[in-house]
């Protein structure tokens, strides 16, 4: 619980944020960390050396200027970006996330949500005083299809939220399904690929289709959640617009340079990528076999897990050097489930152990 603030401060602060709870990351430290889907491979000391010169040249007496627009378009290149399109950079996707409301708030507008979700949609909804309409996946996790357009239908949304895949169920949906959602979208729909690295299918090449798409990406999952770098691509017009809303220099120069640097050395990180996508099939095979398990199929670096008691198995494996996240009380779907993120060989052994004990 948050210290009580003095009365002539309280008065001061919203008072739905007084009532909310700070986002919580989870103490890691000596813990063999598997609760954030990072990736696991550090940069070789090689590259790490390569890496310390380029940043030690950077100029950090100037605000950050050309090298953001020379990051720009190397990020659009890698992501194949379409002619009369452009790329908005934000701090990690979590930023461009609190853009986008912030450039929509108009009056009634609401955001719409599969849910369970990324928490940041709701999130940032509430704090741009935005309705938030979650509408329930299947028990098994796919897009209620009926249920996703009679919400659209009712509440006209402004942004509708597709994760692609999506967080925390690791799923990619029916491509079927989100083309009748996109079409039946009044406002903006945002693809965000947050886990492309690992998912077997991407939206990118039907960006061009529709002009109220905006797909949305990150450096996170890539290797670099530490460098804080996610975009957003969208028709000029309208990325013109919400760009409006970003604050200046809010990519910082060291992370723009480390950016670079790790698009210039893409191969690395594909490679690590795939071996991810190998272990996970690795780690998924071993846990369909653990009695009392029930794992599903992932085009992400993270597996969902169905076991006996939730609260035991994360105690037990934490008490055993291993954390995951316990989502089970994040949405009623995801009863005594945990989260568990693909790590090494080595990791991955060490929590599948860590969880057969802790049932
Ligand atoms: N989208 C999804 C679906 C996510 O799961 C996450 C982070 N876990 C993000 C966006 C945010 O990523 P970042 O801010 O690190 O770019």
């Amino acid at each position: 619980m948050n210290a009580p603030l003095p009365q002539r401060l309280a008065r001061l602060i919203r008072q739905d944020v007084q009532g909310m709870h700070a986002y919580a990351v989870q103490p890691s430290i000596g813990l063999v960390k598997l609760d954030a889907m990072e990736n696991p491979h550090r940069l070789s000391p090689q590259l790490q050396r390569e890496l310390g010169e380029r940043l030690g040249a950077v100029a950090l007496n100037r605000y950050p200027g050309e090298r953001i627009d020379t990051l720009k378009q190397a990020l659009a290149r890698h992501a194949g970006m379409p002619e009369g399109f452009s790329l908005m950079l934000g701090n990690g996707s979590d930023e461009i996330i609190s853009l986008i409301a912030m450039a929509c708030d108009v009056p009634g507008a609401s955001i719409l949500a599969p849910m369970p979700g990324f928490v940041m949609y709701a999130m940032s909804a509430q704090l741009q005083g935005l309705k938030f309409i979650p509408v329930d996946l299947t028990p098994d996790f796919e897009l209620d299809e009926r249920a996703m357009l009679s919400a659209i239908e009712q509440h006209q949304p402004s942004i509708v939220y597709l994760a692609y895949p999506n967080n925390p169920t690791a799923n990619l949906w029916d491509d079927a399904v989100v083309e009748k959602i996109v079409q039946a979208a009044p406002g903006l729909v945002v693809i965000d690929e947050a886990y492309q690295p690992f998912a077997s299918r991407t939206y990118a090449d039907r960006i061009t289709r529709h002009d109220h798409v905006l797909l949305m990406r990150t450096m996170s999952k890539f290797g670099l959640a530490g460098v804080r770098i996610g975009y957003m691509i969208g028709r000029s017009a309208l990325v013109a617009q919400i760009d409006k809303v970003r604050p200046p220099y809010n990519v910082s120069v060291l992370n723009c340079e480390a950016a670079l640097f790790a698009l210039e050395h893409a191969k690395v990180f594909e490679d690590q990528a795939a071996e991810l996508r190998r272990q996970r099939g690795l780690l998924l095979e071993r846990l369909s076999k653990l009695p009392g398990v029930k794992a599903w199929r992932s085009d992400a670096n993270m597996i969902l897990v169905r076991v006996p008691d939730a609260t035991q198995a994360f105690e037990g494996m934490k008490g055993r050097g291993v954390l995951v996240k316990n989502v089970s009380r994040m949405h009623p779907l995801l009863a005594q489930c945990l989260r568990l993120t693909v790590g090494t060989a080595e990791e991955n052994a060490q929590q599948l152990k860590a969880l057969q004990e802790s049932l």
